[in-house]
């Protein structure tokens, strides 16, 4: 199966600002913003959508959300939405999991 475009992304084989990693996720912004803040925070693993997680992804999608918290914080936003959209009957365009943050502060 070919990369999606995010790990295209995160191998730098397509250009995009990534605004935090480490060694399980990282953060881009939405390159079609919804909100004036529309962030993107996605894991290094290919995870599928949430219907294809594995067994132990847990801790992964666990960590996307620590991180999502630490992006308000630093963003210092008093309240956002998050959201994951499921399976292409779920809104879901781009097959690598990932956590929508919007809000428009
Ligand atoms: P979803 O519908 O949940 O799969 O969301 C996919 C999101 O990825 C959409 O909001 C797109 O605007 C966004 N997107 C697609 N290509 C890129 C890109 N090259 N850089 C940043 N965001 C992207």
């Amino acid at each position: 199966m070919s990369d999606s475009i995010f790990t295209k992304i995160y191998q730098g084989e397509i250009p995009s600002e990534i605004l935090f990693q480490d060694d399980i996720a990282f953060v881009i912004k939405d390159i079609n913003p919804k909100a004036k803040t529309h962030l993107l925070i996605i894991p290094i693993k290919p995870i599928h959508s949430i219907m294809g997680m594995d067994e132990g992804d847990e801790e992964i999608v666990g960590h996307l959300f620590k991180i999502a918290k630490e992006m308000g914080q630093k963003l210092e936003l008093p309240g956002y939405k998050l959201q994951i959209n499921v399976g292409a009957h779920g809104g879901q365009e781009v097959f690598h999991l990932h956590i929508h943050l919007l809000a428009n502060f």
